[in-house]
């Protein structure tokens, strides 16, 4: 029988989401051989459909902006917070970091991950759905060919094929983490679960800014709610909430119950789908929050969520994908052209996605401590320093996320001490929104457009993708999408 996928590639990606696919596309179009193996063939469901502006960026590395816009996904103007006693929202266009960060898009994902692995054929990855990668042998500690099969019985083929680079983007399955390295490790601070349904005629046009994303916490505090559009008249509907407080309202109710009663708690929901219907079974995803102890190794690269995953809170798990698969791609082709040793290649790689990942992380926490202690007068370096995961971190790491990140929640606490004092002084709630939308431009640029030089190395993303010493750079960009 002959082999459906070559005997060898250069680089082998496990994976055809989106951190497969960005890493993949990214890499061929650099003109590298890649091969891109995706198990399914392309009609699953999957959840994660609210992007962020981040992703215009990455579109036009990829090449792909024209065939997104063209596609028919719902713009994204913004978001809307109704988080415990306070209510705000933005528009992307008011706290832009550049002007490619104006807006995104709201995606049914699996037409969107088709869409990438669809241009990455075009872009000369030579990709195979419907392939299960099943095994990988390691030469030492480095992986260096992989056995793989597709179809069942006696339609069932198989083979081998080797490598010199291995791309996990194999999402929360995790092959090297879960299978060969063990070194998955889930986070205490957000034991959390989410289960979701998707919901017909729900009051979707006045949701402003337009398209935007509704995160709302629900009045007990017990956990919080996502509305995204994701159609013209399809709302994803999604709660968030602590493990071990839906055990105990799931011993008194069905999955369905605890979701409808959740809903009835949180009013920024509850009105938007009052008039609607759920047209979809309720889902449950669990165990998420975690990341790898090294995002690489000799030979090897892990993105997306075969890396890491944080709580669904900001939506960040798309743009992390694009975030790691972007700094994978560049860090093997400067492997590959001999610009960098693979040594600190694999150092800068991990340590930036890390830093990257750790302040978002320290973001998303610090909304959770407000919801659970809205009194608490811990001061964000506090706070930080009490973070039980941030324990594992080594203590540069720490250092520079701590620095970073107590400056941008102070920027915060700030704003919020400034606003009350308004308040009691008589000030509009007009006024004061103004001003909460302000304070969140400044965090969410802080957040989002600001990455350390790593032992002297940065992203250059022209004329070629790769990294590269920040001194000897002619035009370098910064490293953020
Ligand atoms: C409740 C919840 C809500 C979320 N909401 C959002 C959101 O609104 N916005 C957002 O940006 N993110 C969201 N996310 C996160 C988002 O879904 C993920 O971060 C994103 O899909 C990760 O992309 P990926 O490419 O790393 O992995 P995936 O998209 O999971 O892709 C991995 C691919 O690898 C394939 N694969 C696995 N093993 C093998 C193998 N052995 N051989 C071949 N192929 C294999 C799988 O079939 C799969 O297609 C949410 C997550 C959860 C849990």
């Amino acid at each position: 029988m002959t082999s459906i996928l070559p005997s060898s590639t250069q680089v082998l990606v496990v994976g055809g989401g989106p951190a497969g696919a960005t890493t993949a596309i990214l890499l061929a179009r650099e003109g590298f051989d890649v091969t891109l193996v995706e198990k399914s063939k392309g009609s699953n469901t999957k959840i994660g459909e609210s992007l962020l502006p981040s992703a215009l960026e990455i579109f036009d590395l990829l090449g792909i902006r024209e065939k997104v816009e063209a596609h028919g996904f719902l713009r994204k103007t913004g978001a809307y917070f109704d988080w415990g006693p306070q209510e705000w929202s933005f528009k992307f266009e008011d706290i832009a970091v550049n002007d490619n960060s104006t807006y995104t898009f709201q995606v049914r994902r699996p037409e969107f991950d088709n869409l990438l692995m669809s241009h990455g054929k075009t872009q000369g990855v030579k990709v195979f759905q419907g392939v299960q990668i099943k095994e990988i042998s390691f030469a030492g500690e480095r992986p260096v060919k992989a056995s793989w099969s597709r179809g069942r019985g006696s339609e069932q083929q198989s083979g081998e094929i080797t490598f010199d680079y291995l791309v996990d983007a194999s999402g929360g399955y995790g092959l090297m983490a879960n299978h060969y390295l063990h070194n998955r490790q889930y986070h205490e601070e957000f034991e959390n679960l989410a289960i979701w349904g998707y919901y017909k005629n729900a009051k979707i046009k006045p949701i402003q800014p337009d398209n935007a994303t509704i995160t709302a916490s629900t009045k007990d505090g017990s956990g919080w709610f996502w509305g995204i559009p994701v159609d013209d008249d399809l709302l994803s509907v999604g709660l968030v909430i602590n493990n071990e407080l839906y055990k105990a309202r799931r011993s008194k109710a069905s999955m369905k119950e605890v979701f409808l009663q959740a809903i009835a708690d949180c009013p920024a929901i509850a009105e938007v789908v009052e008039p609607a219907e759920l047209v979809s079974k309720i889902e449950i995803g669990q165990d998420f929050s975690y990341w790898a102890e090294n995002f690489s190794g000799p030979g090897y690269f892990l993105v997306g969520d075969a890396a890491c995953f944080l709580d669904p809170l900001l939506s960040t798990g798309v743009h992390m994908s694009f975030f790691t698969g972007m700094m994978t791609a560049a860090s093997i082709s400067s492997i590959f052209r001999n610009e960098i040793t693979e040594e600190r290649a694999l150092s800068f790689y991990d340590r930036v996605c890390r830093f990257h990942y750790l302040s978002l992380m320290v973001f998303v926490s610090s909304f959770y401590h407000k919801m659970h202690k809205p009194d608490s007068s811990a001061q964000p370096s506090e706070f930080i320093a009490q973070m039980a995961d941030f324990q594992k971190v080594d203590p540069q790491m720490r250092e520079m996320v701590a620095q970073h990140m107590s400056s941008l929640l102070s920027l915060g606490e700030e704003g919020i001490r400034l606003a009350i004092e308004q308040e009691k002084k008589g000030l509009p709630a007009s006024a004061l929104r103004e001003h909460h939308e302000k304070v969140f431009a400044q965090i969410w640029n802080g957040l989002f457009s600001y990455l350390p030089e790593v032992n002297g190395l940065g992203l250059c993303k022209k004329p070629q993708l790769g990294i590269f010493p920040v001194a000897q750079m002619s035009e370098t960009v910064p490293a953020t999408v």
